[in-house]
């Protein structure tokens, strides 16, 4: 059977979907190729959030292409993901080497047209309409024992920690973002179908689930996700992926159509809450499964449900990723952001209230069309008000086909590259100061397998999402381990084990 080789760009969703394609092109009788050199398919699954992202791929697969080419003729050559889905035909005429160009609603289709190719029946494929209930289809993703082996003739262990999809693409129409037009509408997954995933996971071994989607906030909200259902029981599974016998079914009737809040209910689960939220707490009822993280929220999805969650579910972690993307109220309007920065601080305050030692960490980007020195104070300023954990800072950079990009005064690069550096070193600063007041703490950390820059060390992971390198072996891997720090590094902590479970 072929081999094949995937490169990754761009966010975790990116990463979650080559996993789905891996395990899919797998269970067809394909195998994972270590590198490039020698696959007979090699897909790049790319992005389009930035401009130099998309002249990445382009560029790796003109040098990809001009390689194999010469030597083995036969390759099939691809693109997947936003690139893919943004550009569609125009790659192939740009780079007529290219073989297949598929979009984010077709995933699930990447074996079937790889077939057809390799087999000669077609030549090109281009396939990125828009297909319904293609959210549902992104599900079987880990390749558990299926691999023969990952290069070096070892099979991977079990993945401790993993991500699942809950719904694809974003209405909310950020004014720099293209991602609304690569993935699509908001489709959400239902509530049992997410549930029985998230089961099967944990029956396998996995502690740690991150609940994926491009505003996953706005879960359910569009489409009624239909989770007035029992959730379906995996044979042999159990809920909760406890033994056989002691099954326990999980209702949920309380959501209606439109994500629109039932009354309120006595008990349990409180009034007013959000279709987001009950996912939260059907997951929550997971025996076995000890950490519950989410990626990418919004913060106007940050209701008082979600802050109450976060006091009333243990499992939800001490970490919160808030993307403010600016500190001024002018700059937010113009992005279409749909919140104040008042309304902003308001939830940290609160978040804060409910988790005192949560982490908080951010996005923000620097030299939006229109911003000023005045309003690039006041994102400097709100970075030190909130004190962030981290932030991820992005130089504006114009994407083709978004409002921002046709904006007036547009700011110089030399402008936003100093803007870029003035924040970093805030940024790095206030990190510095919250990593170093870790140090001689005892903390507990899910420990996820060796470190990438030191594989004779491993790495765990604090609940407040911290990364912590310690002395240690491969019989911890998957434990929750108690470990005291005694080091900060940059946006690193070291430790050492202080109880191990043997
Ligand atoms: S909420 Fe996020 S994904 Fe949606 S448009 Fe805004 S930045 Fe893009």
């Amino acid at each position: 059977m072929p081999s094949v080789f995937i490169k990754t760009y761009g966010c975790q969703m990116n990463e979650r979907d080559s996993e789905a394609v891996a395990a899919q092109l797998v269970a067809k009788g394909y195998t994972l190729a270590p590198s490039e050199a020698v696959a007979d398919v090699i897909l790049l699954n790319t992005c389009s959030v930035r401009d130099f992202a998309e002249k990445k791929a382009v560029g790796k697969m003109q040098n990809i292409a001009a390689d194999v080419r010469k030597n083995r003729p036969d390759v099939v050559l691809g693109f997947l993901g936003c690139m893919a889905q943004s550009r569609g035909q125009e790659l192939i005429d740009k780079l007529p080497d290219v073989d297949l160009v598929l979009g984010t609603q077709k995933f699930h289709h990447a074996a079937d047209y790889l077939d057809e190719i390799l087999a000669g029946r077609r030549d090109k494929i281009v396939d990125v309409a828009a297909e319904q209930g293609s959210e549902a289809t992104i599900r079987e993703h880990l390749l558990y024992g299926k691999v023969a082996k990952n290069g070096d003739g070892h099979k991977p262990p079990p993945p401790v920690t993993a991500f699942v999809s809950i719904m694809q693409g974003c209405n909310q129409r950020c004014t720099f973002c293209i991602v609304p037009d690569t993935r699509g509408e908001e489709r959400s997954r239902g509530i049992a179908d997410i549930v029985a995933e998230c089961r099967q996971l944990v029956s396998r071994g996995v502690k740690e689930i991150t609940l994926l989607g491009q505003i996953v906030t706005s879960y359910g909200k569009r489409d009624g996700v239909a989770v007035g259902v029992t959730p379906a029981v995996e044979p042999g599974v159990t809920p909760g992926g406890s033994t056989p016998g002691s099954s326990k079914r999980l209702e949920i009737s309380h959501i209606v159509p439109g994500g629109k809040m039932p009354p309120s209910t006595a008990g349990g689960t409180p009034a007013a809450t959000s279709p987001f939220v009950q996912l939260l707490d059907a997951v929550h009822e997971i025996e076995g499964l000890e950490r519950i993280r989410f990626t990418a929220p919004h913060p106007k999805g940050y209701g008082d449900d979600l802050i109450e969650a976060y006091a009333r579910l243990h499992k939800l972690v001490e970490s919160a990723h808030l993307p403010v993307q600016s500190g001024s109220d002018r700059v937010l309007k113009l992005m279409h952001r749909g919140y104040t920065r008042e309304r902003f601080l308001g939830i940290v305050k609160k978040l804060r209230r409910a988790k005192p030692d949560i982490s908080i960490t951010t996005d923000i980007i620097v030299g939006f069309p229109g911003e000023t020195e005045d309003d690039f104070e006041q994102t400097l300023s709100l970075a030190r008000e909130v004190e962030f954990d981290n932030a991820y800072i992005f130089k504006y950079s114009p994407r083709r086909d978004t409002p921002a990009a046709g904006m007036p005064d547009q700011v110089p690069l030399k402008i936003r590259e100093e803007r870029n550096h003035r924040l970093l070193e805030t940024i790095n600063e206030i990190g510095k100061r919250k990593y170093e007041a870790f140090i001689g703490r005892r903390t507990q950390i899910l420990v996820e397998g060796p470190s990438k820059k030191n594989p004779a060390r491993m790495t765990g992971r604090t609940r407040c999402n911290k990364i912590v390198v310690f002395e240690g072996s491969d019989r911890h891997r998957g434990q929750l381990l108690d470990v005291k720090i005694t080091r900060a590094g940059s946006f690193t902590l070291y430790g050492d084990p202080a109880i191990v479970n043997l």
